[in-house]
């Protein structure tokens, strides 16, 4: 059983930006959450799984004005997003956000039934599925597509792309070529057939993120990528969509 003090970890990458995760998940269960340092706030796109008080564990979510981005309320996105004060979410996902029940996150789905073992690498003291709980966290901002994020000396731009579920939400940053993609696209299994999947609407999407001609994408799993294993991932996509008819 892993002790709080070791469940999370943060890792930096380019243009201020760092990985927030919990590196004891299995890497399908593991929600890559994205800290962005602007001068005036910082932003934090998703939450992960909540066990574990998240911004107490760490001081970079801490110690400076911060907005919240929820990119879609599935469980392993949304536990601690309650312990934020500014909670930013696409009018489609809100309900969820407000009342995150179980059967609304697909925690029921995925993960209730699911061995620990299956979850977890090693599961986080004191874990007991039949308690999972996820706190009301009522959004404070509704966002919509085409919106800005202003952190004072950066701009992201909010993307609408659903396809994975309703209000599934992505940022693209036009100076630093940076996409955050979550759960649209990455680097692993996607998941197209949960309750709330749209394959037309996802095919949309993921032709949206070509267009972009992002420098790197960061997803809501896996490992983060450049532009060449973009298209093959994009292409892989929309071919298996063609054949399926
Ligand atoms: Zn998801
Ligand atoms: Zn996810």
């Amino acid at each position: 059983m892993i002790p709080e003090r070791d469940w999370y970890e943060t890792i930096p990458f380019a243009d201020g930006v760092t990985l927030v995760h919990e590196p004891w998940m299995s890497p399908f269960y593991r929600c890559n959450c994205w800290h962005v340092r602007g001068r005036e706030r910082d932003l934090l796109v998703d939450a992960g799984l909540g066990h574990f008080p998240l911004r107490r564990n760490l001081p970079l979510l801490r110690d400076r004005p911060i907005l919240l981005l929820v990119s879609h309320t599935h469980f392993d996105h949304i536990g601690a997003a309650f312990e934020f004060e500014e909670r930013l979410v696409h009018p489609l996902e809100a309900a969820v956000l407000e009342r995150p029940d179980n059967a609304a996150t697909l925690f029921d789905r995925y993960a209730a039934g699911a061995q620990d073992a299956q979850m977890f690498l090693e599961p986080p003291e004191g874990w007991d599925a039949r308690r999972y709980r996820i706190a009301p966290a009522p959004a404070t901002r509704l966002v919509h597509d085409g919106e800005a994020i202003d952190l004072g000396d950066r701009v992201l731009r909010v993307l609408h792309t659903p396809g994975h579920s309703p209000g599934h939400l992505a940022l693209f940053e036009e100076r630093t070529g940076i996409l955050i993609a979550q759960d649209v696209l990455y680097d692993g299994p996607l998941v197209t057939d949960c309750p709330g999947a749209d394959m037309t609407a996802y095919v949309a999407s993921i032709r949206r993120m070509l267009e972009l001609s992002p420098r790197i994408v960061h997803g809501g799993h896996f490992a983060s990528f450049g532009p060449v294993r973009l298209r093959q991932l994009a292409h892989a996509f929309l071919a298996e969509f063609d054949a399926r008819g």
